[in-house]
């Protein structure tokens, strides 16, 4: 009807048209007319407003049918908010306290109405700013062995799996936008990309190299067709909120079944981009602070491996590596679970790379580099993450620990 179709809200309409509804009368105050809205939403999609009252602080978003980035020549359709509450909802569950409390969903509005996280920041502007996030790799480390570990057939029945692959499966439109601006774009002059004057032969060099695009292919071939887990599918530094001591995980909505080294991987891609970008963002502390970041990498895949293994040993009741194989018969699993963590971290430095690349050559670049404002400060930085990123894109099943990683990044520096 009229009154329930979908219609984008903004600050003056949101208090008439949810100040009926309790979820959040109760939380932000009981007369509408007190709520204070501000829309604050940075993302490259949605819209997101903070409700303020007497009673407290919420967060509603409100996904709209296009890119916000590019405009309403981009459709984009409003059924991703229904698989990004179903995301929520799967990762509050698989590691609680790990993302936002959700207190109202609207389908057919394209909106949820979730906890307000405060006095948290984004962590990319944090990580611009040179400000360090006390059990930041604990928090990213079990968030993603966890998700990845109890979202897969290592833990669910096969039945629930298959029911939720399915449901997913619906969400075509988001994992669209992956395939082309992640895995495709960056390699050959698609008509969105943008790039740093001076790039121009360390992007011809990345066009000519066709070992490079048969692995990336073939990255994205697994991305596709691969359903080991429900990722997160959009893990960027913009993707976590931060205080000192604190971190959590917000803006799901790319979540689709995918290879478990995903979203670590892209992760990690975002963290080195951090790193690579550092020399014009710090004064004195830039050593130090570069430093910091590689020890959170580190302590990231760390922490990841030990959760990976601990769920191995206690939650491995799926229909994968069954206990009636191995511990039944008076075994160790530990050389199977050894097996999946290398095509886990295979995949995972692989994805590193792609998001290194294409984030510096297609449509969605990052304030770590953009922020830099002089061009020719800016390109060599990006040429730097652009050769590692290459590097582990062609390297990736030979890492074995992420200690070369880490010492990598510091012969690109
Ligand atoms: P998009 O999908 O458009 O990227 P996000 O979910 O990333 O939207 O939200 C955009 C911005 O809104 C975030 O960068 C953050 O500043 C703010 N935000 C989103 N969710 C919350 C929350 N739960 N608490 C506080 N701020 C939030
Ligand atoms: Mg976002
Ligand atoms: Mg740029
Ligand atoms: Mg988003």
């Amino acid at each position: 009807t009229a009154d329930t179709a979908y219609k984008a809200l903004d600050a003056s309409s949101l208090p008439s048209r949810l100040g009926t509804l309790p979820e959040l009368s109760e939380r932000v105050g009981p007369d509408p007319d007190e709520w204070e809205v501000v829309e604050v939403g940075d993302g490259n999609l949605n819209l997101v407003f903070i409700v303020s009252g007497p009673a407290g602080r919420v967060i509603v978003k409100q996904a709209l049918p296009y890119v916000r980035l590019v405009g309403d020549s981009w459709p984009l359709p409003l059924y991703r908010a229904y698989f990004e509450h179903h995301a929520l909802t799967r990762q509050a569950g698989r590691d609680a306290g790990a993302v936002p409390e959700i207190f109202h969903f609207d389908r057919e509005q394209a909106l949820i109405v979730m906890e307000f996280l405060s006095p948290h920041v984004i962590l990319r502007h944090k990580l611009i700013a040179g400000e360090r996030v006390t059990g930041l790799a604990q928090t990213l480390g079990r968030f993603c062995s966890r998700t990845a570990f109890r979202g897969s057939e290592l833990s669910m029945a096969s039945s629930d799996k298959k029911a939720d692959v399915a449901l997913f499966a619906g969400n075509v439109a988001i994992p669209a936008i992956t395939e082309a601006l992640v895995f495709t774009d960056p390699y050959f002059d698609a008509e969105m990309n943008n790039h740093t004057p001076g790039l121009e032969p360390v992007i011809a060099g990345l066009r000519d190299d066709v070992a490079l695009k048969v692995r990336v292919q073939q990255a994205l071939q697994r991305f596709v067709s691969n359903t080991e887990t429900m990722l997160h599918g959009d893990l960027h530094s913009g993707s976590i909120m931060a205080t000192g001591d604190e971190a959590r995980i917000i803006d799901p909505e790319f979540a689709q079944y995918g290879p478990m080294g995903f979203d670590i991987g892209m992760l990690f891609a975002n963290f080195l981009m951090a790193y690579f970008s550092q020399p014009a963002h710090r004064g004195e502390d830039l050593e130090e602070y570069q430093d910091w970041i590689l020890d959170v990498i580190e302590t990231t895949a760390a922490v990841f491996e030990e959760e990976f293994r601990n769920l191995w040993k206690t939650e491995r009741t799926g229909i994968l590596y069954p206990a009636s194989l191995f511990e039944d018969q008076g075994q160790d699993s530990t050389p199977a679970c050894d097996a999946v963590l290398t095509g886990l971290w295979r995949d995972a430095w692989a994805v590193c790379g792609i998001e290194m690349h294409r984030r510096c050559l297609s449509l969605a670049h990052n304030a770590d580099f953009e922020g830099i404002e002089d061009p020719a400060r800016r390109a060599p930085l990006e040429a730097r993450n652009l050769a590692m990123g290459a590097r582990l894109i062609h390297t990736a099943e030979d890492i074995g620990s992420v200690a070369e990683v880490t010492a990598m990044a510091r012969g690109f520096n």
